[in-house]
């Protein structure tokens, strides 16, 4: 099969192709998984981090993406679940123990052996790839190949956020980044608290206008005073200075949930700017949102369908990989890019 590879960790600034793409052989399922013939898979900012080696894959080359969507090929011969031919997509948990005490507790995503898929085990950048049935979902007919795609990571993530922020009907959210988990986030708040207001802080005018047109009370610059504090704040940005600033935003007793696997290192000196009285006194809250759970992923979908909510996509194809990286990687963002086979 045709796949796109990451054979080393290399930095994006210099390195304008960091995928190959190489033939190799298909995957094969056995026992209770499946193989999937892939349609669509998402581009998300993890896959900058994995290329950069801020999360590196655990082996090399690594075939990366995580939010895949396509159709059953074939099936394992304890495979059950579905049938060739279903549409069904992957996230990001590629598998988890099921033994440990996380796991028992239904918090899969912080289970010591947590695996990533095209991090851990080969993902969605590629024409095939296999995973066990149980960590794949039946995707809604609501939804297109492409829209579904952004819905398994930037979609799923975001409502776990969300849900973290343990936010109320009228307080204010605000969201720091409106990159494809935010707008997605916007959607979903709209309609979960329709007595809340919204406010977005995001660097470029595009984005801030985007933001605007999608619902979002107010939309500037993390640095500018809102006309509202907010009750809980959603921080998707790669960069520190954000923690800080979004801090000042918070009311008393407000939450910051910071959605990011990682940050990047360049401005990690904003920290020292931290101050106990203006940022974090007053019972302010700071929380990581750390991987997915399956539930995180089927609650999602069924919520998505539901209102429904369509991502914005922007659409590249599969050989196109590399640009569709480092447009990520350079801002040029609207919505939720996706790679079509
Ligand atoms: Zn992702
Ligand atoms: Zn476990």
């Amino acid at each position: 099969m045709k796949a796109l590879i990451l054979e080393k960790i290399c930095d994006l600034l210099y390195e304008k192709s960091p995928l190959a793409l190489v033939e190799v052989d298909d995957p094969v399922a056995v026992g209770a998984e499946i193989l999937i013939k892939i349609s669509c898979c998402g581009v998300c900012h993890t896959e900058l981090d994995e290329i950069e080696g801020r999360t590196p894959p655990s082996e090399f080359p690594m075939i990366l993406g995580h939010q895949v969507v396509g159709y059953v090929d074939a099936t394992g011969e304890n495979a059950s679940r579905f049938k060739k031919g279903d549409r069904v997509g992957v996230a990001w948990i590629f598998s988890a123990c099921g033994n440990c005490e996380f796991c028992r507790k239904g918090m899969e995503n912080l289970c010591p052996e947590f695996r990533g898929t095209g991090r851990d085990a080969g993902g969605g950048y590629a024409e095939y790839m296999k995973v066990h049935e149980k960590f794949a979902y039946a995707i809604p007919e609501t939804f297109s190949d492409a829209e579904a795609a952004p819905l398994l990571c930037a979609g799923a993530i975001g409502y776990r956020s969300l849900k973290l922020t343990e936010l109320q009907q009228g307080e204010t959210l605000a969201l720091a980044g409106f990159g494809a988990s935010g707008h997605l986030v916007l959607k979903m708040s709209r309609h979960l608290f329709p007595d809340s207001k919204i406010i977005v802080f995001a660097r470029s005018e595009e984005e801030q206008a985007f933001a605007k047109t999608l619902g979002a009370v107010w939309s500037g610059n993390v640095t500018d005073v809102p006309p509202y504090k907010a009750d809980a704040i959603i921080d998707t940005t790669p960069v520190w200075s954000t923690i800080v600033e979004s801090l000042r935003h918070l009311k008393p007793s407000g939450r910051l949930v910071i959605n990011a696997i990682r940050k990047e290192d360049k401005d990690k000196s904003a920290m020292l700017n931290l101050n106990y009285q203006d940022h974090l006194w007053m019972e302010k809250e700071i929380k990581s949102v750390a991987n997915i759970t399956r539930y995180d992923v089927e609650e999602f979908l069924a919520l998505a369908a539901n209102i429904p909510i369509k991502p914005e996509v922007e659409i590249y194809p599969f050989v196109k990989a590399n640009h569709a990286l480092l447009d990520l990687k350079h801002k040029h963002v609207k919505g939720a890019k996706v790679l079509r086979f």
